[in-house]
């Protein structure tokens, strides 16, 4: 039984159906058979990136410099068929799209935009984005990271943590508090610079191929070329995740499709009591409550897309697809592991990298917690978490 239960392909424009179908093909032939001894080893999957890079989705959703120019529809196929194939992959892409070019297609300069964007958008420079610090997360609006003016440069110092992708990358967007002015600024930081240092965070149950690092920043000098010309203050850096929640919504919807089809499969092979044991009824009720929850979802996720592409969309929108979608996501998970007893944590059967994958989805670009406040903010008129 297909997950699109009320048939979102008739929505679909042709662009968004043709880059929906070149990832499925290159999850199913690509991903999925490598994916799972990736995630069991924890290592990033660098044999997938030639090809990654050749499906012309880097950039989703930029305009011009080498970026495909996505709808915000098709943009959302690319991430709901990514993430039902695995979360890591995925999450890799977003961090590079979705943060780090965003970060430069929405805040950069004309001429910053074209020295970094075409090469990000062949994959030939890694890129990370760093705002959570050690002491900073939920409230990353406190950022303690220091950026000082020294004549024609900047001196940042400080630490950042759980950057995605910041092992490796070659440029890292860092978030920093101009002691001048007190108002957060960006910076696009080579990561050759001297001072900066990155190490990977390890022993995850969750994401594991993400490679995800602590970043400290000793007197860190980048000239004043590399500062976000249109990043001056901490709403502008939100404006960035206003976008990327949106996105891990969408991721929420495939990473539960992931999950449903393992369990559908699995539950037309096994048999108990002389019966597939899709055939009793309290299986078939778990299947119906994943379909349920996935149909929900992507109701709520296309409309965000939707008021994002008509320029409508605000943060709370985003910010109750976040925690909606990645919350049914979290049952969706337990239930497709469910079905599939002792076999459910077993990575062979599928289920079991999503489920835990789905704890990374959950509490990142904003718990379930924060984005709920964010709506209770605008329910109520009076923010709870100040
Ligand atoms: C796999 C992974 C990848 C990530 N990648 C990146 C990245 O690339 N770049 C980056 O900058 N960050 C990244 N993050 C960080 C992520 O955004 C933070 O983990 C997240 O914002 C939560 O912050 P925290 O972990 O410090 O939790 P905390 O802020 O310490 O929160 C702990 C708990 O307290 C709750 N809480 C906090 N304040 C309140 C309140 N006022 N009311 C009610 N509950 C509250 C939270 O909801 C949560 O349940 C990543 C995280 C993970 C796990």
């Amino acid at each position: 039984m297909s997950p699109d239960y009320y048939l979102l392909d008739e929505l679909l424009t042709d662009e968004a159906r043709d880059v929906r179908d070149r990832v499925r093909a290159f999850v199913d032939s690509d991903v999925l058979p490598v994916i799972n001894d990736y995630w069991d080893r924890a290592e990033f999957p660098w044999a997938l990136v030639p090809k990654l890079a050749g499906l012309g989705v880097v950039g989703s959703t930029i305009e011009g410099y080498g970026c495909p120019g996505l709808s915000r529809l098709a943009a959302g196929m690319v991430t709901v068929e990514m993430s039902r194939g695995d979360g890591s992959v995925n999450t890799f892409l977003g961090v590079q799209s979705g943060l780090a070019m965003g970060s430069i297609n929405l805040l950069g300069s004309d001429e910053q935009k074209q020295r970094w964007l075409p090469g990000m958008a062949t994959l030939d420079l890694i890129g990370a984005f760093a705002l959570t610090e050690p002491d900073h997360g939920s409230d990353s609006v406190a950022l303690e990271t220091s950026v000082r003016r020294d004549g024609d440069a900047w001196v940042l110092n400080g630490a950042k943590r759980w950057i995605g992708n910041a092992t490796f990358s070659d440029i890292t967007i860092i978030w920093a508090k101009d002691v001048e002015d007190g108002q957060v600024k960006g910076f696009i930081v080579p990561t050759s610079t001297p001072g900066y240092s990155a190490t990977k965070i390890e022993g995850k149950i969750s994401l594991r191929p993400v490679q995800n690092a602590d970043i400290t920043l000793d007197h860190v000098r980048v000239p004043e070329s590399l500062r976000l010309q249109r990043a001056n203050s901490f709403r502008d850096t939100a404006s960035v995740l206003r976008l990327t929640r949106a996105e891990v919504a969408w991721a929420a919807v495939g990473t539960s499709i992931g999950a449903y089809e393992a369990a559908v499969r699995y539950a037309g092979e096994r048999v108990q009591f002389g019966r597939t044991i899709g055939s009793h009824q309290l299986i078939q009720d778990l299947l119906v409550k994943c379909l349920g929850n996935i149909t929900a979802s992507i109701g709520m996720v296309v409309r965000v897309s939707e008021m994002l592409d008509a320029g409508e969309q605000r943060d709370e929108h985003s910010a109750l697809a976040k925690a909606y979608a990645t919350s049914r996501m979290r049952e969706t998970v337990a239930w497709a592991r469910e079905a599939m007893g002792g076999n459910g944590i077993v990575l062979e059967h599928e289920a079991a990298r999503f489920f835990a994958d789905a704890e990374a989805l959950y509490s990142y670009e904003g718990t379930r917690e924060m984005n709920t406040l964010i709506v209770g903010r605008k329910i109520t008129g009076t923010a709870a978490f100040v």
